[in-house]
């Protein structure tokens, strides 16, 4: 009789198909905050490849009122929001990032991951249609994975596809509930900005709401780091929810969406991530609050970023290097094959750079990439290093 299997046996399977393809993930280890100069894995690095634009994480602020927060209302928060966990901090925070945004109103979610999967697929159910960029992230697409809505695809960053799209649409029969457009606000495997300046208009003549998912934006484009609404001027009346997180610029962690008083009214009642997962700790709400504060009060720190961001293209450009439809404070770096930007990476953390390969199938086989990210906090010194760093790796591979 031969051994009964375990039910189990597909774990390491699954795992070891990865392993043998190298499409697994190698955690690498930060020891200390995420600082430019950082420590991973043992080694003393450049990070040019975290999501804290503008180096708050680490800022003396955001860690003081942490602290403060903890001391005062202790490490949790006892309950999900409904019930017994919503603190003053949360309404503090509310009201302050509705004000920031220039919104009615805001609402905090516990990730921005729960914020694309809890409110999508109430705004939209059987019977409606979502039509959606092809690059949207994964947390959008799993959103409208949750909703029973008919989903439809436009081309990436392409108005007049979305247009044909909703013209398609309005031919069926019977016609749609609803309709919502979603977008990213930027895309973070190409750094480029959705024209929302001419998808909401198009969205508006064919009786859509308008989502964007602004998770790369805010504290990074518009007036102090506003984000794309604010960049674009658009109206409220036209863009009806804007996503964002407080994990990439504003450096801690927890979602967030803003509109009008109905749409959060209406987030609160129905996001089932909202009502049934507890609140986000004392320390959490209190630090995004005083991230707020120093984007408010140091806009020192959004125009850092940008005048990097613009040296690390110039230079790179100019060096040959293809950085694609990059906008923003990503950077991608595309050097060609898997395999190829695989080596380079190691090559960079060689040379003291850590900045990972996105690869196929995560972008088109051809077009594999070194994603950079700008960092406020980097000195000049130390974006010379990394501009030197690219130079000598992109030459020993035949890149440049
Ligand atoms: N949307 C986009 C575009 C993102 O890049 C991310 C984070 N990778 C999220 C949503 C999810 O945000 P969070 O980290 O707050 O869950």
């Amino acid at each position: 009789m031969t051994a009964p299997r375990s039910p189990t046996d597909f774990l390491a399977a699954e795992v070891h198909e990865l392993e043998a393809a190298d499409l697994d993930w190698k955690l690498r280890v930060l020891a200390g905050p995420s600082v430019p100069a950082c420590t991973i894995d043992g080694r003393s690095v450049l990070m040019l490849c975290s999501n804290n634009y503008l180096g708050l994480s680490n800022h003396p602020k955001l860690k003081e009122a942490a602290i403060a927060a903890v001391r005062t209302h202790g490490a949790g928060s006892g309950s999900v929001r409904p019930i017994a966990g919503t603190m003053d901090l949360h309404v503090e925070l509310e009201r302050r990032l509705a004000r920031f945004k220039g919104a009615a109103a805001s609402l905090v979610y516990q990730t921005g991951f729960a914020a694309n999967a809890g409110l999508i697929p109430q705004l939209v159910g059987e019977g409606d249609l979502v039509v959606s960029d092809e690059l949207n992230h994964g947390s959008i697409i799993d959103g409208v994975r949750l909703s029973r809505a008919e989903r439809a695809v436009y081309r990436h960053a392409q108005p007049e596809d979305l247009a044909r799209v909703l013209s398609e649409a309005e031919r069926h029969v019977p016609s749609y509930r609803r309709i919502l457009v979603v977008t990213d606000g930027v895309f973070s495997m190409d750094g480029d900005i959705a024209p929302l300046d001419r998808i909401a208009p198009i969205a508006a003549a064919h009786g859509a709401m308008l989502y964007v998912d602004d998770a790369h934006g805010e504290g990074v484009l518009g007036p102090g780091g506003r984000g794309i609404v604010a960049h674009f001027r658009l109206s409220r009346d036209l863009v009806h929810v804007e996503m964002g997180t407080f994990s990439k610029a504003f450096g801690v962690v927890g979602g967030h969406v803003s509109g009008s008083a109905e749409l959060v009214r209406f987030a609160w009642n129905k996001s089932r991530t909202w009502l049934l997962s507890g609140s986000a700790p004392p320390a959490v709400a209190a630090a995004c609050t005083a991230a707020i504060d120093v984007l408010e009060g140091e806009p020192q720190h959004v125009e850092r970023l940008w005048t990097l961001t613009r040296r690390f293209q110039g230079a790179l450009r100019d060096r040959g290097f293809d950085l694609g439809a990059s906008a923003t404070p990503i950077v991608p770096v595309i050097v060609g094959d898997s395999a190829k930007a695989k080596r380079m990476s190691q090559r960079l953390f060689e040379l003291g750079v850590f900045a990972l390969p996105i690869v196929y199938p995560m972008v088109a086989r051809d077009r594999a990439r070194i994603r950079t990210i700008m960092n406020a906090a980097l000195s000049d010194e130390q974006l010379t290093q990394a501009i030197d760093a690219f130079t000598q790796a992109g030459r020993e591979l035949g890149i440049v």
